[in-house]
């Protein structure tokens, strides 16, 4: 019965496909949809978080409180929960698959619908439609969010499926330029294919910043990179990586769909971590900074910034005190997690609290600190509930919560993201501009564009395009 119903609207689904063109002019296509697309999603982003970051951006010596990148460019809130009736909260991976593919799926589902079925992305249509595509991210290129653009897998957790996936899935390499963490998730025969491919394979800054054109590979730690807050001259900047995706994928005359994420935000977040919330913040809007005077640079960008979800349940204030104190954030100079590194390394741990912030430890500082003796995890939240306290930063939870999260937008099709959405309705319209967006595809794109469709089962995401 479902089945036969499918059949019927995928039918549909390639017909409207093959018509559009026709009916869409090339100037009102440079008009209305854009030719490039940048997707930024702050991890675990809420208004709290945004809101934090404002007052820490403050330029103390004016009066005024200065507006931050993202508030002339907001435009709405995105509901966040993912498929099924019981759980309202979402994870990352059907966070970023309700982007990537435009339906609701389960929780640590990548690139998978609620039926556990593989969904195209927009990051695989834009592909096909012959753009160019990218990911930028502070996590492991293998992390939920990334991973969800190009692989389709029924657990996050599957890693070794997941790097598989970043360039055999459909047995051609899907990413053209990918900078990131993780290098530990790849094999060395993966590096090699991926190299004689003619894929650039780059671990520094100095070899980021030499990079002349795609494809690139660009790993910069084992794992996650350090909090920005805690990083060194071997690590780059989000801004900076996203800056040089931004220079490779220029060329394209088709476009681009590019994902930038500030992943560690979401990280900053499950440690209640506020130091690093407010690094992580400041180098995702350094990233939007730069993705900003691209577009303005570049009429036919579209640019979206969003979250998956809020994390944490973070609020300026806390125990009935009217205050929240920016000021005193301001001068601490490491993440809980930078903090609990030195520990480990051999320092006294409240010694590194009086070194690094203006705190003065109290006794209850010092027991728990000193209690917390050698212990990584128990140091760093440690450091971080002292912190909170301190500045009278509430958290209501190490979890996510289901609050909605703000949605940004700026460009060719902006005006038509207005107001609240389900998360999955902004996938659908993402789609959308990609398939609508730039040129029409060659004759044999468009056939793999049709191909492509036969393995789904969700809701369409052609049908709704604007002519
Ligand atoms: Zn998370």
């Amino acid at each position: 019965m479902k089945t036969a119903r499918l059949v019927v609207v995928l039918g549909l689904c390639t017909l409207t496909v093959g018509v559009m063109p026709a009916l869409t002019t090339a100037k009102e296509a440079a008009v209305s949809t854009p030719r490039r697309i940048i997707l930024m999603i702050g991890d675990g982003m809420g208004f709290g978080q945004v809101s934090a970051y404002r007052q820490y951006a403050d330029n103390p010596a004016t009066p005024a409180l200065e507006s931050t990148v993202f508030d002339d460019l907001l435009i709405g809130t995105i509901a966040t929960r993912p498929s099924g009736d019981s759980d309202l909260i979402t994870d990352s991976a059907a966070g970023a698959t309700a982007y990537a593919c435009g339906v609701k799926s389960f929780n640590g589902a990548i690139g998978v619908d609620a039926d556990n079925k593989p969904c195209e992305t927009v990051l695989e249509r834009a592909g096909q439609r012959g753009k160019s595509t990218g990911v930028v991210v502070t996590s492991q290129l293998t992390h939920a969010t990334p991973a969800a653009f190009y692989a389709h897998v029924s657990s996050r957790k599957n890693i070794a499926e997941i790097a598989e996936q970043f360039f055999t899935g459909t047995g051609a390499r899907k990413v053209d330029v990918a900078f990131g963490g993780g290098a530990d998730d790849f094999s060395a025969s993966q590096r090699q294919q991926l190299q004689q491919s003619g894929v650039q394979l780059v671990t520094t800054p100095a070899q980021l910043a030499a990079l002349k054109q795609p494809p690139t590979f660009g790993t910069f730690a084992a794992a996650g990179l350090p909090m920005a807050i805690d990083r060194d001259a071997n690590t780059p900047s989000l801004a900076s990586m996203t800056d040089k995706a931004l220079a490779l994928l220029d060329a394209n005359p088709r476009g681009f769909f590019l994902m930038v994420e500030g992943s560690q935000i979401d990280w900053a977040s499950h440690g209640n971590d506020i130091v690093g919330v407010l690094s992580e913040m400041q180098d995702f809007a350094t990233a939007i900074a730069s993705a900003r005077r691209y577009a303005d640079q570049h009429p036919d960008t579209l640019l979206v910034i969003t979250a998956d979800h809020e994390t944490g349940g973070l609020s300026l204030g806390r125990d009935k005190q009217w205050q929240w104190r920016a000021t005193l954030l301001h001068q601490i100079r490491a993440s809980a997690a930078g903090m609990a590194a030195r520990v480990l390394a051999g320092e006294d741990a409240v010694a590194t609290l009086q070194a690094l912030s203006p705190i003065i430890a109290d006794d209850a500082d010092r027991a728990r600190l000193n209690a917390s003796e050698r212990d990584a995890d128990r140091l760093e939240e440690a450091f971080a509930d002292i912190i909170a306290k301190h500045s009278l930063t509430g958290w209501t939870t190490r979890g996510h919560t289901g609050a909605d999260v703000p949605l940004y937008a700026f460009g060719p099709g902006s005006a038509s993201l207005r107001g609240h959405h389900d998360n999955h309705w902004l996938g659908q319209r993402l789609m959308e501009f990609v398939q609508a967006g730039g040129p029409a595809p060659s004759a044999a794109n468009r056939s793999m564009t049709d191909r492509s469709k036969t393995g789904r089962s969700q809701t369409d995401h052609s049908t709704t395009a604007k002519p």
